[in-house]
Parts: C-alpha cells; sequence; structure tokens
C-alpha cells in the first residue's frame, strides 16, 4: 500500500509543529524518519495513523484520502517504544488479542489463531515462550513479541516509533537487523521513527530528514549521507569538520590554505564553509598541495581497524577529527604533539547565498 501525505500542517496552540509536509511512500517501502528531539517525527507519524488530526493536508493510502476516516479503520499496525504489552496476559494471549477481538463473522477459529500465533511467534524466534507473561521477557524479547502482536491483524501498514529505542546498543543493532528481514518477508509499507542516524542508515529504503517541522531532504541512506542537501543534514549525519573561509571563482580560501571547489566557480567574493567528514581528511607529514593545513595531533586512539585522530588547526586553533586507517597511523608512526599536515579527499561547500556574477 502507497502512502501520500500531502501538504500537512499541525500546530499546537501557536507553535507550528509541522510546516506543510510533502512525502511519497512507495509500496513495501521502509521508511525511516529521522530528525533531532522536537522535529516533528512523532506527530508526522501519529497523523499518518489516524492517531493524530492535522490542521491542514491530507493523507491517502492507495490514492484513497483517509484523512477523516477513524484510526481503527485504517489498517495500520505500531509498535511504539514503550508499548506495555498486556501484564495480566501471556506472550500468546498478547499476540492472538488483535485476531480474538474481532467481530463475530471476521474473527478466525481457535485452532486458526492458535496456528497464526506460533507461525508469527516462530518468526519472532518467541516461539518458546508463549506461555511467559511480559514481566520474564527482556527488554528486547517484549519489542518482538510487540512486534509480532502488531503483525498478527495483518496490517497494510506499519508505523513503529522509536522502537528499540529503550534497549542497549548491541540488542538495538540485532533488532534493527532483524526487523529488516521481516520487512523484506512480509513487504508490508511501514514508516519507523528514530533520532538515531545510524539506526536510519542501517535499515531504511530511504530516509526522511526533519528538522524544526519542515522536511529537510529524503533520499536513499547512500543519498543523504553522500550528498547532503543543506548543512543541518551533513552536520546530523555524522561527524564533520568545517573550515570557515572566502569562496571566489572556485577556491575556498581559508588564510594558510586554499581549497579547489569546483562546483562554485560562479562564485565570488563570499563568505562560505567547507565541510569535510573525518574519514575525508588525509594526513601527510609534508606539504603537498596548496590545500594541505598544519595541524598539530592531540590525541589519537585505535578502534579496530580505525585510527581516530583529533588535532588542533595552527592557524585558527580549531580542532579537527579525522579518522585513517590503523595501518597508516601504526606505519607512519605518528605522534601526539606532532605537527602534520591535514588535507580534504573531498570537500562540499555551503554559503548562504550564491552570487552569480
Ligand atoms: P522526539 O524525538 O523527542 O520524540 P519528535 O521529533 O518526535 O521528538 P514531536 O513529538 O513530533 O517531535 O513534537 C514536535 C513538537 O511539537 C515538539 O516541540 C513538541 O513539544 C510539540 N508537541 C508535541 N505534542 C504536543 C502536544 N500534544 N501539545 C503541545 N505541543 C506538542
Amino acid at each position: 500500500m502507497t502512502i501520500e501525505v500531502k501538504r500537512v500542517s499541525k500546530h499546537y496552540g501557536t507553535f507550528n509543529a509541522l510546516k506543510d509536509i510533502h512525502l511519497e511512500i512507495k509500496k513495501g517501502e521502509l521508511v525511516a524518519l529521522l530528525g533531532p528531539s522536537g522535529s516533528g517525527k512523532t506527530t508526522l507519524l501519529r497523523i499518518i495513523a489516524g492517531l493524530e488530526t492535522a490542521d491542514e493536508g491530507s493523507i491517502l493510502f492507495d490514492g484513497d484520502d483517509l484523512t477523516h476516516i477513524h484510526v481503527q479503520h485504517r489498517q495500520v499496525g505500531f509498535v511504539f517504544q514503550h508499548y506495555a504489552l498486556f501484564k495480566h496476559m501471556t506472550v500468546f494471549e498478547n499476540v492472538a488479542f488483535g485476531l480474538k477481538v474481532r467481530k463475530k463473522r471476521l474473527r478466525p477459529s481457535d485452532a486458526e489463531i492458535q496456528e497464526k500465533v506460533y507461525e508469527l511467534l516462530r518468526l519472532v524466534k518467541m516461539d518458546g515462550f508463549a506461555n511467559r507473561y511480559p514481566s520474564q521477557l527482556s527488554g528486547g524479547q517484549r519489542q518482538r513479541i510487540a512486534l509480532a502482536r502488531a503483525l498478527a491483524v495483518e496490517p497494510k501498514i506499519l508505523l513503529l516509533d522509536e522502537p528499540f529505542g529503550a534497549l542497549d546498543a548491541k540488542v538495538r543493532k540485532e533488532l534493527r537487523r532483524w526487523l529488516r528481514k521481516l520487512h523484506d518477508e512480509f513487504q508490508i509499507t511501514s514508516v519507523f521513527v528514530t533520532h538515531d542516524q545510524e539506526e536510519a542508515l542501517d535499515v531504511a529504503d530511504r530516509i526522511v530528514i526533519m528538522n524544526e517541522g519542515k522536511i529537510e531532504q529524503i533520499g536513499t541512506p547512500q543519498e543523504v549521507y553522500e550528498h547532503p542537501a543543506s548543512p543541518f543534514v551533513y552536520d546530523f549525519l555524522g561527524n564533520v569538520n568545517l573550515f570557515h573561509g572566502r569562496l571566489h571563482k572556485g577556491k575556498l580560501n581559508l588564510g594558510s590554505a586554499q581549497f579547489e571547489v569546483p562546483d562554485h566557480t560562479h562564485v565570488v567574493n563570499t563568505d562560505a564553509v567547507g565541510y569535510v567528514r573525518p574519514h575525508d581528511l588525509a594526513i601527510e607529514r609534508t606539504k603537498t598541495s596548496e590545500d594541505a593545513i598544519l595541524a598539530r595531533i592531540i590525541y589519537s586512539h585505535i578502534v579496530g581497524p580505525v585510527a581516530h585522530v583529533e588535532l588542533r588547526r595552527e592557524d585558527t586553533d580549531e580542532y579537527l577529527e579525522a579518522e585513517i586507517s590503523k595501518e597508516h597511523f601504526v606505519q607512519q608512526q605518528f605522534r601526539t604533539g606532532e605537527a602534520v599536515y591535514v588535507r580534504p579527499k573531498e570537500v562540499r561547500v555551503f554559503i548562504p547565498e550564491d552570487f552569480v556574477i
């Protein structure tokens, strides 16, 4: 089922929580709504679900306008961060609940319900836990049951709000991989809210990046990571080094160094900022080109195959972060306190406004 969010706006009193949101989600897609706290992710998810009404705009499922259709009739499944399971019911009863409360003519037989529940429990690898109560499960196991319960009623759309938010890093990672697998198997159009960049980059087909009630960018993980549309997206998706300078006809002048930025040959004499990811900063002993900046190594540590190096620019005292291969770091015998040259392998420049000749 496709989802279309058309020009949706939402106010809480005078506060504008969503500003003219437009979004199209394809059938079977797994889409992440990603953004900092308060950016409007949950509000948008709740409007798609029908738990909240928009002031303006409409929500379409498969082209049908559901803006005024009650949540009960939208056929959506939910999993929330703190979506407590029914405490007094066993795992089996929790998963069976949505089927058992159906109107008589729609309700499957007891045998069919049993078969369906065990099929789902096997899928979420919890079939040995059918008779346990929620208090006898770990957080990750509870979320798996919450997901099985959401899937039991065969929703057309699955909406997840920080489903793994309360779990520790290792369990989160395991569960998100598993969510991806499950999604591929069921092919249900799914939208999940997260403020965790890595989680979104890791599992989503497409990411919607939100900021202050607006969509900053929509794209595949690769698109948004490699081609951020705004400084906000650049900054939000991972660490970044900023180089403030003056942009003139394809060159960003930093005083002590100059970056080539061929995308901006039409810009003359304006303030601009170069964005460079830590893994795009090379560290060298000698100055090989005009874009090399003198910096001092102040700290380094190795994690797996990567050496994380913190440096301070000699000209501005600003901190820089670089990530180079452990092999290169060890081979070069870089030392704390040593002065080296850093050179960007890839720069992305953002300017407040372009001055076109
Ligand atoms: P988080 O990651 O912290 O959950 P979010 O991106 O999901 O944040 P929302 O929950 O959608 O953000 O909230 C967006 C903004 O709307 C916030 O500033 C929030 O304070 C405000 N807001 C949300 N619900 C209400 C409400 N019922 N009444 C008033 N303001 C609200």
